[in-house]
C-alpha cells in the first residue's frame, strides 16, 4: 500500500517531487506572488507638503491670532474709556487662563508630547480638552509640532527658532519676531501621522483630537454663561466671552510664544542641551514653570523641571499633587547625578 502511494506520487510528479513537496512549493510560490502584488509600505514623510493642508493651517493661525487680538483690543479699549471690570470678570479671566495654560503645559507639553508621566484616562481627557481650548491646534498638531521642534531645535528646520536663518538675523530682530509670532504662519508643517502615531492610535484621545472645534466653542461658551449667570446680565455674558474667551486665548498664546522666543534668547544655559535654550526666571510663574527651558531641553522627558528651591515650577507641583491623589504615576525626574553630568563647568 505504501509503495503504491509512493509510486503514484512518482508517476504524477515525475521530477522526483512528492505530492506534499509540490504543494509546499505551490504555497511558497503563491505567498511570493501575494507579497509581490502588495504595494510596498509607503514611507511616511516627516512634513506635510499638501498645499491645501498648509493653507488650512495658515487660515487657522491667522483667524485665531486676529480674533484673539481683536478681543484684547476691545477689552483694553473698554477699560481705557471708563468701563472697568469687576471681581467676577477678573476671576473668570484668571481661572480660565490658568486652566487653559495648564492644559497646554501639563497636558499637551509634558504629558502628550514628552510622556513624562502616566495618567488615568479621565485626567488625560480633561488635559487634552483644556489644551484644545487654547486654540493652538488639536493635540496631534501641537504634539507633532513640538516633537519636531525638539528634533531640530535651533536649526533652520526648527518651526520656531530665533536662529532660523542663522545667527545674524537675531540682530535685526527678525529672529525674535519669527520665533515669537511670525512662525505661526510660516513654518514647515510636521506630519502628525509620522510624529504622533501613539496619540492617533489611542481611540479616546483620537476622539478628543477630532472634536477640536467643539472644545474651542465650549471654551468660549462656558465663560460667557458664567459671566451672564453670575451678574445676571447680558453685559456680564459679553464680558465673560471677552475676558474668559478671547483675552484668555490671546494671553495663553503669548505665554507659549514667549517660551518659543525668549526662552531661546534671554537667560542662562547651565546645562548642555545641544541647542540655544535658556532658563528664564521672569516668565516662570505665568508659564507655570515651562520657562526653565534649558533644564527642559537637557532632559525633555522630565515631568518636573524646577530642581532648585527658587526654580518655581507650578506645572511640576500640579503633577506631584495629582500623583499624591493616585491619578498620575511614573513621574520622570532626572537624578542629581544625571543633572551633574550635563552641567557645563564654569
Ligand atoms: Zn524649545
Ligand atoms: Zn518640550
Amino acid at each position: 500500500m505504501t509503495e503504491n502511494i509512493l509510486d503514484t506520487n512518482t508517476q504524477i510528479y515525475p521530477r522526483g517531487q512528492s505530492k506534499i513537496q509540490n504543494l509546499k512549493s505551490k504555497i511558497e510560490m503563491t505567498a511570493t506572488q501575494v507579497q509581490n502584488s502588495v504595494p510596498p509600505k509607503r514611507k511616511l514623510s516627516k512634513t506635510v507638503k499638501n498645499p491645501r493642508l498648509q493653507r488650512i493651517q495658515k487660515i487657522h493661525a491667522i483667524a485665531v491670532n486676529t480674533l484673539s487680538y481683536l478681543g484684547l483690543t476691545v477689552a483694553v479699549g473698554l477699560l481705557l474709556f471708563g468701563y472697568p471690570i469687576g471681581a467676577i470678570e477678573m476671576s473668570i479671566f484668571a481661572i480660565a487662563t490658568f486652566l487653559t495654560t495648564m492644559g497646554i503645559v501639563v497636558g499637551f507639553h509634558r504629558h502628550f508630547t514628552h510622556c513624562s508621566f502616566k495618567a488615568v484616562t479621565p485626567v488625560r481627557v480633561i488635559l487634552a480638552i483644556l489644551g484644545s481650548m487654547a486654540g493652538q491646534g488639536n493635540v496631534a498638531f501641537w504634539v507633532a509640532l513640538h516633537r519636531f521642534h525638539h528634533e531640530c531645535s535651533d536649526t533652520p528646520d526648527d518651526p520656531h527658532s530665533p536662529y532660523f536663518k542663522g545667527e545674524k538675523q537675531l540682530g535685526k530682530w527678525e529672529g525674535l519676531w519669527h520665533s515669537y509670532m511670525g512662525w505661526t504662519v510660516d513654518h514647515k508643517l510636521p506630519n502628525p501621522l509620522y510624529y504622533t502615531s501613539d496619540i492617533l492610535r489611542d481611540k479616546t484621545i483620537a476622539k478628543v483630537n477630532s472634536l477640536y472645534f467643539l472644545w474651542i466653542a465650549i471654551g468660549l461658551l462656558v465663560p460667557t454663561l458664567a459671566g451672564g449667570i453670575l451678574t445676571n446680565s447680558w453685559l456680564g455674558a459679553f464680558y465673560g466671552f471677552l475676558w474668559g474667551g478671547l483675552v484668555r486665548i490671546c494671553v495663553t498664546q503669548n505665554l507659549v510664544w514667549s517660551i518659543t522666543s525668549i526662552a531661546h534668547i534671554i537667560g542662562n544655559s547651565p546645562l548642555e542641551s545641544g541647542d540655544r535654550s535658556t532658563n528664564n526666571i521672569w516668565i516662570a510663574i505665568p508659564t507655570l514653570g515651562d520657562s526653565w527651558h534649558n533644564n527642559h531641553h537637557a532632559f525633555p522627558n522630565a515631568a518636573i523641571v524646577g530642581w532648585k528651591w527658587w526654580q518655581i515650577d507650578i506645572a511640576g507641583w500640579i503633577i506631584r499633587g495629582l500623583e499624591k491623589l493616585g491619578l498620575v504615576w511614573d513621574v520622570k525626574v532626572p537624578t542629581p547625578q544625571m543633572i551633574e553630568t550635563k552641567t557645563i563647568a564654569k
